[in-house]
């Protein structure tokens, strides 16, 4: 899902094309502001187009009078600005570039007035002044009860149009479009030519006026529109002109008279388009297959913004329509689309044409898939359904696992959700270049290799990647598909749900892949990103593509599917699942907002003690961040207070956020089965509890299920802390990982001692489970490589020394055979994987031993799939192995095994061949560039290469931006690999100076935002905690 956007930068000029129709000279901040207008509610009562086209001076008017969406502190900050009259002049860069670098002090900058608010004070006072002689000059009536005689609200307002590429005047100037047409079916006719990467096409979208007007205005980016016929029902068919407004991708028609609501109507558009050459849109992708020829295949990605690269279309999530699709191709190419074929006619010149179904459903346009390539299936019939896995021909042997997957998943969810998958077919096809990891396309899911294809060589661990994802997307056919989205604020109700399936259906569809651990692993690592400043929440408004690109993260990914179990957890029977089942039931077919699933699950409430799912839930996805919660305990008294846990490198900010937190918590008297769990709901900022003094220890968040951390107090650390010593499996495994990560947590909060966190992790000296051993390991991994990149080498020794006391016995206990449990491999991998790093003999001897006995064997010796990694690092540091393995690369055909040479590659310390690295990266012949950004991550861990890496990528950002679009997941992850290390000052200035500089070609990112806190976070744990580890290790 990483829509390529080669207008961007031209985008982000649309303010500048609006200002030449305005009566203001405006800053940009004020320009920004108009672009960013909160006019944009999905389908309101009134007209839209009569909404929208306010006078911009009344628009800000409106902003800054009605928001009421911001922080209390961001709040209190405005208020007086607000008081002052000028609340709209900085709401628009404080909170929606609240990301970018330009915001360097936090929100309470108010109190210390910067050049910048000196400047704005300046021209308020310029404004004011202006105002005031403007109100000298009105009419005395002005402010009189009954107003003067004839005021000018009814003439007519003059709306700020934009110019069209033709130099008219384009009928519409909002990113979101109107709402007085709607799409009703789409026949698109598609004539990709695979030697000239070119294509044409024909739609004909069928359309019903839902409000009189002379307008239509739909999506289309990139396509060279040749022809345009319009009819309107009954009527006369005729030529019509198209306007086109490239910055906002947008095409329009006008019409002289009016269209009436009611009326149906037809457009057709033929057009024509280059094949896109980079992860979007309809994409052009080769590969060499087992002969050494190149193939050439063609495929789609429209999520988010990408439809319309392909097709003029209406593409909003909830311009839902049906689609028939019709492809031409040559004799030995195949089509697949979303629907099965219905025939193929063979064409004058040689070629044959493929139609498809219409579609069954009323569909989304981002969910519209086809490719035109020459895969291979294997299938079987689920229920209804033909289920079928697609590979290039050769990678046809490594589909068997997926499509018994896929089966099973698809009757569980079939049961699970009560509704049948509504189509007849279900492919899952894996394309050899491929950005996200899948897209759930309906009917046509596809996906890279490494997330849908299993060899025989494959570990349990490559197993669970596959599962999880296929698991992911199916879930999607029911929520996303099924039912979608209103507009992309709500990401989370697509992406938290699927998340959240992937894990829940894991558990009982294939309970040997024992996902319980990842899962565990993706909530404290949602935290930790949530923790900042910079973070979201779970449900926000979005406003620009960018926006749009940044939704696909982790908030609403991973928080999304943890609040969704918090929630599950506390709710009783199978209220959780009678909700979904209800708004799944409720919804089908249509579009949808967070409040109507919380009241759908309000509404089936079973219980007795009627529980307001609404009013609970809001407070997790209309705030950002997650509650801290403390305890305190005075005789039988526990008393729990909340706070917002932010992370800030100031201890300055503070904001009055609460949650309605299903507190659960067990004590040394039960603290071990799911009937030992008591809950407590904490809705306010404190509140009581009775426990008997007896209890020795409280431990709150059971297995955690809850999206807060909690902090005992030194009093009741230290009494969890004595349990753990004397005997840890007093605690499950999830509690003992969950202590491991709260109190790392609190450390960089800097409420309790490095000391105590040391305390802690004396226990694992006894620990063998694979949660708390690799949390633990995690934890000081990211410690050590913050020391590893600063002169601390003394400090580095004693880490790695401390590292090795507690893990070093669990380490020499770990065997180098093959290994069955799923669990015991991921502890395995955990454990060598840093006894390697750490240069430990025995470790480093047997990943030789194993490298070179695989290289000898000539295919007959394989390595154990979670020990692979481990040897390819080990392999990678020598020069002869490097290359050995270089070659490797280039001739194995498993792409897990694969990506597992190239991080091993990718982990050299010699400067040049990183160097190399990164250019073929970027160049994409020997390594694809989809694999660019897990060769950046693996580059940045190392101490040889983190600063190549940063200097490569602002040598190459343009051509970065260029491959992955602007706040993509893919740049997401590039910006946090290479700055997420800095620890100092000089980087952070590095850091902040580079981004600044790119204005529209990225500055505006939350990523960057999070990057700069996260170093400021680094330098201050830094400053804070080198003496007490230099004291203590
Ligand atoms: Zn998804």
């Amino acid at each position: 899902m990483d829509p390529f956007d080669s207008n961007s930068a031209e985008r982000a000029n649309l303010p500048r094309n609006m200002i030449e129709n305005s009566m203001f000279e405006e800053e940009p901040d004020v320009v920004d502001l108009a672009k960013d207008s909160a006019a944009f509610p999905a389908f309101p009562a009134l007209d839209p187009d009569d909404v929208t086209y306010e006078p911009r001076s009344s628009r800000l008017l409106v902003r800054g009078l009605g928001e009421n969406d911001m922080d209390d502190d961001e709040e209190d900050c405005e208020s007086s600005a607000r008081l002052l009259g000028m609340s709209f002049m900085n709401r628009s860069s404080a909170l929606r570039s609240a990301s970018a670098y330009t915001r360097q002090a936090p929100p309470r900058q108010c109190s210390k007035p910067s050049a910048r608010t000196m400047v704005v004070c300046v021209l308020f006072l310029v404004v004011v002044a202006s105002m005031t002689m403007v109100l000298y000059f009105l009419p005395g009536c002005t402010f009189t009860r009954m107003g003067c005689r004839k005021p000018n609200k009814t003439a007519p307002i003059e709306p700020v149009f934009p110019h069209s590429t033709t130099g008219e005047l384009f009928p519409w100037a909002q990113f979101r479009l109107p709402r007085s047409i709607r799409p009703l079916s789409y026949d698109l006719t598609l004539k990709p030519d695979l030697d000239s990467m070119t294509f044409t096409g024909s739609v004909v979208i069928s359309m019903s006026v839902l409000h009189n007007t002379k307008r239509i205005v739909l999506h289309s980016a990139n396509l060279n529109i040749t022809k345009a016929v319009f009819k309107l029902g009954d009527g006369q068919a005729s030529d019509v002109t198209v306007l086109e407004y490239k910055p906002n991708q947008q095409i329009a028609v006008q019409f002289t008279e009016e269209l009436k609501a009611g009326h149906y109507c037809v457009l057709t558009l033929d057009y024509s388009a280059n094949l896109s050459h980079t992860y979007d849109g309809f994409y052009n992708s080769s590969y060499i297959d087992k002969d050494g020829n190149k193939r050439v295949l063609a495929a789609t990605q429209f999520e988010p913004l990408s439809a319309r690269k392909a097709f003029p279309c209406f593409d909003e999530p909830s311009f839902k329509a049906t689609f028939l699709i019709k492809i031409s191709r040559k004799p030995d190419h195949m089509t697949l689309s979303n629907m099965p074929k219905a025939k193929t006619t063979p064409l004058p010149n040689g070629l044959q044409q493929d139609e498809f179904e219409k579609t069954s459903v009323n569909m989304s346009t981002y969910l519209v898939a086809f490719i035109v390539a020459n895969f291979a299936p294997i299938s079987k019939n689920v229920s209804e359904t033909l289920v079928s896995v697609y590979s290039v021909p050769e990678k046809k042997d490594h589909t068997d696992y997926a499509l018994d997957t896929a089966s099973k998943l698809l009757e569980f969810y079939n049961n699970f959700f009560e509704i049948n998958y509504p189509l007849k077919k279900l492919d899952l096809v894996a394309i050899p270049d491929f950005l996200a990891g899948a897209m759930e396309n309906w009917g046509l899911i596809t996906f890279r290799e490494t997330s849908l294809l299993v060899s025989n060589q494959s570990s349990p661990l490559d197993k669970q990647v596959v599962s999880s994802v296929v698991a992911h997307e199916l879930a999607h056919q029911w929520f996303g598909n099924l039912v979608t989205m209103r507009w992309w604020n709500d990401l989370w109700l697509n992406e938290g749900f699927a998340t959240y399936m992937q894990y829940t259906s894991l558990q009982t569809v294939l309970p040997q892949l024992e996902i319980g651990n990842l899962f565990l692993a993706v909530r404290f690592r949602a935290m930790d990103k949530d923790a900042l400043n910079s973070t979201h929440a779970v449900s926000t408004e979005v406003n620009t593509p960018e926006q749009v690109e940044e939704m696909f993260d982790s908030v609403s990914y991973e928080k999304g599917a943890s609040i969704l179990l918090m929630l599950s957890a506390s709710l009783p029977g199978e209220q959780f699942k009678k909700g979904i089942i209800q708004y799944l039931n409720e919804f089908r077919g249509f579009n949808t907002d967070t409040d109507d699933l919380w009241n759908c699950l309000t509404e089936v409430d079973i219980s007795t003690q009627h529980q307001n799912v609404s009013e609970m839930m809001s407070s997790w996805t209309s705030q950002k961040g997650f509650p801290l919660v403390t305890v305190n305990r005075t005789g039988d008294e526990v008393t729990l207070t909340q706070e917002h846990f932010l992370l800030t490198s100031d201890n300055a900010t503070h904001t009055s956020s609460l949650w309605n937190i299903p507190v659960t918590y067990i004590n040394d008297s039960c603290s071990l089965a799911a009937e030992c769990r008591q809950v407590f709901t904490l809705k306010t900022k404190s509140g009581t509890l009775k426990l008997p003094e007896s209890v020795k220890w409280v431990k709150l968040n059971f297995k955690n299920t809850g999206f807060y951390i909690v902090h005992y107090g030194d009093e009741g650390w230290a009494a969890l802390i004595q349990a753990l010593s004397k005997n840890l499996t007093v605690f499950t495994q999830e509690d003992r990982a969950s202590l491991i990560h709260n109190i790392f947590a609190l450390s960089r909060l800097g409420r309790v001692s490095f000391r105590q966190v040391l305390n802690l992790l004396n226990y694992l000296s006894n620990e063998t489970e694979t949660a708390p051993v690799t949390e633990g390991l995690l934890q000081l991994n990211d410690i050590h490589r913050l020391l590893d990149k600063r002169p601390e080498h003394l400090l580095l020794a004693r880490m790695e020394h401390f590292i090795l006391t507690l893990f070093g016995s669990l380490m020499d206990k770990q065997t180098w055979e093959e290994e069955e449990t799923v669990s015991k491999q991921e502890l395995r991998s955990a454990l060598l994987g840093t006894a390697c790093s750490l240069n430990q003999e025995k470790c480093i001897n047997q990943s030789k031993a194993m490298f070179k006995q695989y290289d000898e064997s000539n295919g007959t010796f394989r390595i154990p799939g979670d020990l692979q990694q481990v040897v390819y690092t080990v392999a990678a540091q020598t020069p002869e192995d490097w290359l050995t393995l270089l070659n490797m690369y280039q001739h194995v055909t498993y792409d897990a095994e694969k990506r597992k040479m190239l991080r091993g590659l990718a982990s050299t310390q010699d400067a040049r061949r990183i160097v190399w690295l990164l250019k073929a990266g970027l160049k994409g012949d020997i390594i694809q560039t989809q694999e660019l950004p897990l060769v950046i991550s693996t580059v940045c861990n190392g101490f040889a290469g983190y600063l190549f890496a940063w200097d490569f990528i602002q040598e190459n950002w343009d051509r970065l931006i260029e491959k992955f679009p602007v706040g993509s997941y893919a740049i997401q992850s590039i910006i946090k690999s290479a700055t997420s290390h800095f620890s100092t000052q000089a980087h952070l200035d590095q850091v902040q100076g580079f981004f600044s500089n790119l204005k529209e070609r990225g500055s505006q990112m939350r990523s960057v935002q999070e990057a700069l806190e996260t170093i400021r976070l680094n330098q201050r744990w830094m400053e804070n905690n080198l003496p007490s580890l230099q004291k203590w290790l």
